[in-house]
């Protein structure tokens, strides 16, 4: 990686139009997918004929990518929200781990 600090995040004029930006009491703004949604309530979007997770398309834009076994878990804790600044890359074990600990202290 780069050793300068990365350029903070400017939505695109595209991606502007697919999200709706809303403070929902994270430290900075979620933007809540305007398209599809999944059944479980992930935004999805068709990039060149192939649906994606949006969240996972826009960090992959923004940020970097992301391999195919790794999961990225929203810190905002809003499923809808494909902010990059609010998801982190972590291992499908840790991601369930948290899920299990998020449970269990009684959070939605
Ligand atoms: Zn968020």
């Amino acid at each position: 990686m780069s050793d300068f600090p990365p350029p903070p995040l400017v939505l695109t004029p595209r991606v502007a139009d697919l999200v709706t930006i809303t403070d929902l009491g994270y430290h900075s703004a979620c933007w809540l997918w305007r398209g599809r949604l999944s059944r479980n309530g992930y935004g999805r979007v068709l990039v060149d004929g192939v649906e994606q997770s949006a969240h996972r398309w826009l960090f992959q834009l923004y940020i970097r990518s992301v391999g195919r076994k790794s999961h990225l878990d929203h810190l905002c804790r809003n499923r809808q929200c494909v902010n990059p600044e609010h998801l982190e890359i972590v291992t499908p074990r840790e991601n369930y781990r948290r899920r299990d600990a998020r449970l269990t202290v009684g959070n939605r």
